[in-house]
């Protein structure tokens, strides 16, 4: 079997590794959007360095547009396969999906007005809301744990990874040349003892381990610690400063970790009596979704909701899904706490809660996620200044506050902690992706000082044959 790298090597966006077997059955793992860049972001989308038309399968580890944002894309382009997913990404994904298809529809009429005032011929969106409802026919589901044969010689499983909803690794177990071989791409890995999802699961034994390295140098605080934090950042921003208080987050899961959290604060008396906005519409209708799946909680949470049924609804906590109710918030004068998408202030209503705040030295921005390193958020909160949002620019006078305990992924030692259920010596190789360099340079290393062997960081469209 051959492994193309077509995505997510030196970033953590586009995640797209293409395996083609010795029959020439051809299987996406992931088909990821890259985002955060710009006008390059999108020739890295149209560019995919295979034909649509060519791929049988796709199996999706989640739901988060840069592992699923380019399905609708090649389904236009002529794939006609299937998708296999677990059931909470693919009802994530009938949300998502169409979001980011309205995002490119609207994304493409802004891009479109600058190219005609350099007399330039219109461009079409990579995809637009229609391509994306349309391509969610394509989707199968498959449980978490069962053993699933797209072939006599190629069975796959989905196994929870505890990073959002849905989220799996893909357990792949093959036969070539008479020989049974076994790969896993892990997808992203989430955080241990978290609130709301279950651990990171083990998975068997595996000959070939593809792996994201997100925060492959960094360790987090722990989960308690990161709720205390959002208790101080909320007192000193609403009852201290009397200001509004900016979550950028993202729709789908640490909304809902947030949420959680603030209920839980709200429960034992330490949150300070302000009014809270979920202002997404996405992010509402994810809720709707987390509701849907309670199965997938962890113990803890199924504990809970035997006494609470709704564990992101509580007294003070508004879910705004109009416009015009979105545009109220611009003048409501209290302090208040906003949560709003996108998780790296790229896109959503965020946005203009930025631009109606940022120069507000009674503001604060709190980001909660990782901020890839062209978006606005990172800009932001590297202290730029001065920043531009629709094209004005903004001078930064809120107050800049961060808690990165509550990704959705591991820091180094949790992500091979995750690794540990392997037998090191029995693991033939182990591909580092979906992270900046050096950080999988670090990652790498740290794998090395735990006692894998053979580890290899492959370069984009990178062929390796397995
Ligand atoms: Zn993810």
């Amino acid at each position: 079997m051959r492994i193309d790298f077509l995505g997510a090597t030196t970033e953590v966006t586009g995640s797209k590794f293409l395996l083609t077997t010795i029959k020439g059955v051809k299987i996406l793992l992931d088909c990821g959007m890259y985002q955060g860049k710009g006008l390059e972001t999108d020739h890295m989308n149209r560019d995919l360095g295979f034909d649509p038309k060519e791929i049988d399968y796709i199996l999706l580890s989640h739901a988060h547009i840069d592992h699923s944002g380019l399905i609708p894309y090649i389904v236009k382009r002529g794939f006609n396969g299937r998708v296999f997913c677990t059931p909470a990404t693919r009802d994530l994904c009938a949300i998502m999906l169409p979001d980011s298809g309205r995002i490119q529809e609207a994304d493409t009429v802004q891009f479109n007005k600058k190219r005609e005032k350099q007399k330039l011929p219109p461009v079409e969106p990579l995809y637009t809301m229609k391509d994306a409802v349309t391509c969610m026919r394509h989707f199968i589901t498959i449980p978490y744990g069962l053993d699933y044969a797209l072939s006599s010689d190629f069975h796959i499983c989905f196994c929870n990874t505890g990073h959002m909803l849905g989220s799996s690794a893909i357990y792949i177990t093959f036969r070539e040349k008479r020989k049974k071989k076994t790969l896993c791409y892990t997808g992203d890995i989430g955080r241990y003892n978290k609130t709301i999802l279950p651990d990171p699961e083990k998975f068997p034994q595996a000959d070939y381990i593809i792996t994201e390295s997100t925060y492959g140098d960094r360790l987090h605080t722990s989960l308690p610690e990161a709720e205390h934090d959002l208790m101080l950042v909320i007192k000193d921003a609403c009852a201290q400063r009397k200001g509004k208080l900016i979550i950028p987050s993202f729709a789908i899961g640490r909304t809902q970790e947030i949420v959680y959290a603030l209920q839980r604060l709200k429960n034992e008396n330490n949150l300070p009596d302000v009014e809270i906005f979920v202002d997404s519409p996405l992010a509402v209708a994810a809720t709707d979704i987390f509701r849907l799946h309670s199965d997938s909680f962890n113990e803890d949470m199924q504990e809970y909701i035997k006494t609470d049924p709704d564990p992101f609804g509580f007294q003070n906590l508004h879910y705004i899904r109009s416009i015009s109710d979105s545009k109220k918030l611009n003048t409501y004068n209290r302090p208040c706490v906003i949560i709003s998408a996108s998780g790296m202030m790229e896109a959503g209503r965020v946005k203009h809660h930025l631009a109606n705040n940022i120069e507000n030295p009674r503001t604060t921005i709190l980001s909660v996620g990782y901020c890839a390193p062209t978006t606005l958020g990172a800009k932001i909160m590297r202290g730029d200044k001065e920043v531009s949002i629709f094209g004005t620019k903004y001078k930064v006078k809120a107050k800049l506050a961060s808690i990165e305990a509550f990704s959705g992924h591991g820091d180094y030692k949790e992500l091979i902690h995750y690794l540990s259920c392997q037998n090191k010596k029995k693991v033939k190789i182990i591909f580092i992706v979906h992270g900046e360099d050096p950080t999988r340079q670090y990652y790498a290393q740290h794998l090395k000082d735990a006692g894998f062997q053979n580890i290899q960081v492959p370069d984009f469209r990178e062929s390796i044959e397995i």
